[in-house]
């Protein structure tokens, strides 16, 4: 299996076959619930596309323009992803209103029925194989990818299972309803991508558990210093950076506090995959009574 990057280009391609065997079933049919499922693949695909590029500026390393890396790139797309889900989900509410208000008989549902279900079974098919390559490569992007696919699959089945049942039972209005079920679940997704890319960008803390990881790092690793506080941490995509005082003896020469730093900064490096060190150095009276890290 290729790297990751070809497959997620393949993953485009598979989604533009999906799309456009979902986009033909709703013309064929004229269903509402058809229509939500392919314009949300439609997103689908816009979101991959943008994903990849996203993939592609993040990994490049920092530049003068951009000394700190270029890792939210990945948020960036990942909200603008959201955005293009909510205004899918709006689509497909109006969508599912006018047929409500002026419900119509579906044309040819067999064949629409059939075509929706096809490209079902090609992202079932799909998501295996990005299952496989995610644990492959260890790629929580791909890994992703592969969790939405089968969540496509289950909102995929779900419209096949209304519109079928519009044509066992005759009830138009059921095709609107599945419609705007599905807008629900749209919404809700792409609230919840927008949310977790604004807590990215804002520069969130890492979690309990981390931090107190982090602390241990520094406690373990700082003899010969007295104590570090004012610890602040930040996460940019797959970077966390670092930056906290550390308090040592006045009359320590300034290469032994160094030494100190880069042993700290070495132990994380082991550690931590991703990690940018910052260390201020402070004389002993700077020491602080509560909230520090006691070497
Ligand atoms: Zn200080
Ligand atoms: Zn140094």
């Amino acid at each position: 299996m290729g790297s990751a990057h070809g497959i997620a280009r393949l993953s485009i391609l598979v989604g533009l076959v999906v799309m456009a065997l979902k986009g033909a079933a709703w013309w064929l049919t004229g269903s509402a619930a058809l229509y939500s499922d392919a314009l949300e693949t439609l997103v689908n695909v816009a979101a991959s596309a943008m994903a990849l590029y996203a993939l592609t500026v993040a990994s490049r390393p920092a530049d003068d323009e951009h000394p700190f890396g270029h890792a939210k790139a990945e948020f960036l797309a990942a909200g603008t992803e959201g955005a293009l889900i909510v205004a899918a989900a709006a689509s497909i509410l109006q969508h599912a209103w006018v047929t409500w208000l002026a419900p119509h008989p579906l044309e040819a549902p067999l064949a629409g029925i059939a075509m929706n279900a096809g490209a079902s079974v090609i992202n079932l098919a799909w998501a295996q194989v990005l299952f496989r390559a995610a644990r492959a490569s260890r790629s929580p992007a791909l890994a992703g990818d592969a969790r939405h696919l089968m969540a496509d699959v289950a909102t995929g089945v779900g419209v096949v299972l209304g519109v079928s049942l519009v044509v066992v039972t005759g009830k138009l209005w059921l095709d609107p309803a599945v419609a705007a079920a599905t807008a629900i679940y749209v919404l809700w997704s792409g609230l919840r991508l927008i949310g977790r890319s604004a807590g990215a960008l804002m520069d969130e803390a890492p979690d309990a558990a981390t931090m107190g990881h982090i602390r241990a790092i520094i406690k373990a690793n700082a003899q010969g210093a007295i104590e570090a506080h004012d610890l602040r941490t930040r996460q940019a995509g797959r970077l966390t950076f670092l930056e906290f005082h550390l308090v040592v003896p006045s009359t320590m020469l300034v290469t032994e506090a160094h030494d100190i730093c880069d042993r700290i900064e070495g132990a994380f490096r082991r550690d931590m995959a991703h990690i940018a060190v910052n260390i201020h150095v402070e004389p002993a009276h700077k020491a602080k009574v509560h909230d520090a890290i006691v070497v």
